[in-house]
């Protein structure tokens, strides 16, 4: 679809739009959530897409193991399963010992991040040279609690990067393609033409539909706004343009080779105000 993104407006278009698909791959913070609050209807929309049979696979980028993700979901009394549903290839990043046989260093976001992680990770990478650099995603910020962006992952990721002088040799989360990896595991045999991507952003949710040929719907409850996705400019996102020019010299001065994260021209085929509005179906 080239002409997107159409705006999902009213029951007749949930409805019409829910049909086309069996399975719904579903970014969480964003779209379910916002910090710890859940975004109106969402478990009511989530219960009714199981009641008629879709498939709903969880998909997120956020550093907690699964057990983790599923502690937030009872938290926020949303249902979900940690055997088939949450999909998470992060891993804990607590109790590394300093051993000179570490095999990877594991960049996640970190709260607690400070000079001494860094020097343990640079240590590893630089002295083993088995040791991979795995990152989980280079997003430069995310959404919290807040009203404004908050530092993500990427941003300690260039912090390695920097030190190290070369990038990660994989990186995880969405777009890329070991998260795909993940969900065939779960999937098996399926068509892509039967699966959305629900997300809130343009540079990983929507990105990654887009790299695996599935149709894709933008939230607006999350770090995207109607006015970033309608003028293609990305008012949100591009307040880390700072970040992102930065990341750009280091692209072609010191690390050549390294994605470029910057969402650029992406546009979802669909959007609509709130993943909550599909409960409405319900009440038919
Ligand atoms: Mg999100």
């Amino acid at each position: 679809m080239s002409k997107g993104p159409i705006k999902l407006c009213n029951i007749k278009d949930y409805d019409k739009f829910i049909d086309k698909f069996d399975t719904f791959l579903l970014d969480c913070d964003g779209v379910l959530w916002r910090g710890d609050h859940v975004i109106p209807g969402v478990q009511k929309a989530l219960s009714y897409m199981r009641k008629i049979g879709k498939k709903i696979l969880f998909v997120t980028n956020a550093s907690k193991s699964r057990t983790g993700c599923l502690e937030k979901f009872k938290k926020l009394n949303i249902e979900a399963y940690e055997d088939n549903n949450t999909q998470d290839p992060t891993f804990d990043l607590e109790n590394i010992a300093p051993d000179p046989e570490i095999g990877a260093v594991i960049c996640a976001n970190d709260k607690n991040f400070n000079y001494q992680k860094l020097s343990k990770a640079l240590c590893y990478l630089s002295r083993n040279p088995d040791c991979i650099f795995i990152a989980t995603t280079l997003e430069a910020n995310s959404q919290g609690n807040c009203d404004y962006p908050v530092p993500a992952s990427g941003t300690i990721a260039v912090s390695i990067l920097m030190a190290l002088g070369r990038k990660p040799d994989i990186i995880i989360g969405k777009p890329n393609k070991p998260m795909m990896d993940c969900i065939i595991q779960n999937l098996q045999l399926f068509d892509a033409k039967r699966i959305c991507m629900i997300g809130d952003r343009l540079d990983t949710d929507v990105q990654f539909g887009i790299n695996n040929g599935f149709t894709t719907l933008l939230t607006l409850t999350g770090i995207t706004t109607e006015n970033d996705l309608l003028v293609n400019n990305i008012s949100v996102q591009s307040k880390s343009r700072k970040f992102r020019k930065l990341f750009a010299a280091l692209q072609s001065n010191l690390i050549k080779s390294i994605p470029n994260p910057s969402p650029t021209s992406i546009i979802p085929d669909y959007y609509i105000s709130s993943f909550g509005e599909f409960s409405k179906l319900d009440s038919q």
